[in-house]
């Protein structure tokens, strides 16, 4: 199993980040991908990729620090980092209306920047996006990524539809778990397994049980739980089904994940 998206160079991991693998690696998870929110984290990232072989890490800017976003500093780190095999993909990136911590300008631009890079060098989008999906749907429409992810989906089912049809991937975290998330496990149902990975955007989003202790990504054995509960399927069939998808989606070989 693999956690397509967590945050481990999140100061709550600073103390005892080698436990944590090693306790995800007890429960099954084998990989994980950290995930970077801005420039400086994403050479945290990387410089935890090179420790540890089970992570591979992310490049990218987060819509709450879409005010700092610059193109020319932003390429120049992803193009930096585009030859090491452990950078897999550029995010996490996209729009966040609900919190607003940058102007929804600035939020556009370094969205739309860093799709624009990510299609030059080949590389998937790990997309975030809160109350703003009709403005991520026409940037979408008009750069048409390659490969994309909707990490952390809390959309309604119409709205998710219209990613699936276009091909793209769903991630879901601990939310799905929630008795309130009613209509997340909806879009769970209806959306393909070969369309879905798991995640716990961990160090947030502990699962039911676990809520106010920080999530880990050991922890995404329940969200795996969850969906094969709501898809009536065994565990071990979401675990290879999702594990598949992510290592196409990131393109993790084989070889790579067996270092
Ligand atoms: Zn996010
Ligand atoms: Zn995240």
């Amino acid at each position: 199993m693999i956690d397509s998206h967590c945050h481990l160079a999140d100061r709550k991991f600073a103390a005892d980040l080698s436990g944590v693998i090693s306790q995800a690696n007890a429960a099954g998870v084998t990989h994980m991908v950290t995930i970077a929110d801005d420039v400086s984290e994403a050479e945290k990232c990387r410089q935890l990729a090179e420790k540890y072989d089970q992570l591979f890490y992310t490049v990218g800017v987060h819509p709450h620090a879409a005010k700092e976003w610059n193109v020319e500093h932003g390429k120049s780190k992803v193009l930096e980092c585009a030859q090491d095999k452990k950078m897999v993909a550029v995010g996490e990136i996209g729009l966040d209306y609900h919190y607003m911590n940058s102007p929804k300008d600035d939020q556009i631009r370094a969205f739309y920047d860093q799709i624009v890079i990510a299609q030059e060098l080949n590389f998937p989008i790990v997309v975030h996006n809160r109350e703003s999906f009709e403005d991520l749907l026409s940037i979408i429409d008009e750069l048409k990524p390659t490969a994309m992810v909707l990490h952390c989906c809390t959309e309604e089912w119409a709205n998710a539809k219209k990613l699936i049809e276009l091909g793209y991937l769903l991630g879901f975290t601990g939310i799905a778990t929630y008795p309130k998330s009613v209509a997340i496990r909806e879009v769970i149902k209806q959306c393909p397994l070969k369309q879905m990975m798991i995640e716990t955007d961990a160090p947030y989003l502990a699962p039911e049980g676990r809520r106010g202790e920080r999530c880990e990504p050991a922890m995404v054995t329940e969200v795996a739980k969850c969906i094969a509960d709501i898809k009536g399927v065994s565990l071990q069939e979401v675990d290879r089904i999702t594990t598949k998808n992510t290592m196409d989606f990131y393109r993790l070989s084989p070889d790579i994940l067996a270092l």
